[in-house]
């Protein structure tokens, strides 16, 4: 990938992505670190050619194969809540998509360990990532459903499909102190929840209304 492309011009630039980053904070993004992540990852490097004018707007883009890149208000908000005001070891990403989210991830977290159900999506996060060699970044093909439990304990863990109920295998791999964000079906609606884990056991809590496609069982 050439180099232009990276470093973007007119609606592309740094100088649109810095917009992009005070409209996320007049829209209630606090977290600093989070801001400047967002700020640091060319957004339109990771959707497909014909999208990246848009890739800046806060709407979520198609990414092929019938899944979307979520927008960069739902991302930001998700990293906001997962990091929690802390510093992050190591953070489980469900549903890698075009890899954006664990771009941003990397920026907050020492280490990413992202899993994708559909291998043509992977190969395609896996491309838009070489470039920016992203060592602390491991992509996986697998179930998100059943976790990493190579890897667990997590301090985070972010999902970007939405389920009807909390994968088990995930609350298990969850770190004591760690945090979970995913969008929940609750009453035909989706809500983005936060459980963490405390010493003594699970407490949850249901944010925003959120749009995300369904969590699928098994790998393609
Ligand atoms: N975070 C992504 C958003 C991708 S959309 C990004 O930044 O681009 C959600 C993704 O979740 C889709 O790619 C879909 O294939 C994937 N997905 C759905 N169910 C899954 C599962 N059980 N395990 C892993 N990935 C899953």
């Amino acid at each position: 990938m050439s180099s232009s492309r990276h470093s973007g011009i007119g609606m592309t630039s740094q100088r649109t992505r810095l917009r992009m980053v005070e409209r996320l904070r007049d829209q209630g993004i606090c977290d600093e670190v989070v801001l400047a992540a967002m700020g640091e990852v060319p957004r339109h490097v990771f959707v497909d050619e014909a999208l990246a004018s848009r890739a800046y707007e806060d709407i979520a883009l198609p990414l092929g194969f019938g899944q979307t890149i979520s927008s960069p208000f739902t991302v930001a908000r998700m990293t906001e809540l997962a990091r929690g005001g802390m510093d992050l070891g190591r953070v489980l990403d469900i549903g890698t998509g075009c890899g954006y989210q664990a771009a941003v991830l990397a920026r907050v977290a020492r280490e990413v360990y992202s899993v994708e159900r559909l291998a043509p999506l992977l190969a395609k996060a896996r491309r838009n990532l070489r470039e920016f060699r992203l060592s602390s970044v491991r992509l996986r093909h697998g179930d998100g459903l059943l976790g990493l439990p190579e890897a667990a304990p997590f301090d985070a863990v972010v999902m970007a499909a939405a389920a009807t109920h909390v994968p088990p295998a995930l609350l298990d791999q969850l770190a004591v102190g760690g945090r979970m964000v995913l969008p929940m079906l609750i009453n035909r609606e989706q809500r983005l929840c936060v459980i963490e884990r405390t010493t003594q056991g699970y407490a949850e809590k249901q944010m925003d209304q959120v749009k995300f496609v369904p969590l699928l069982p098994g790998v393609e």
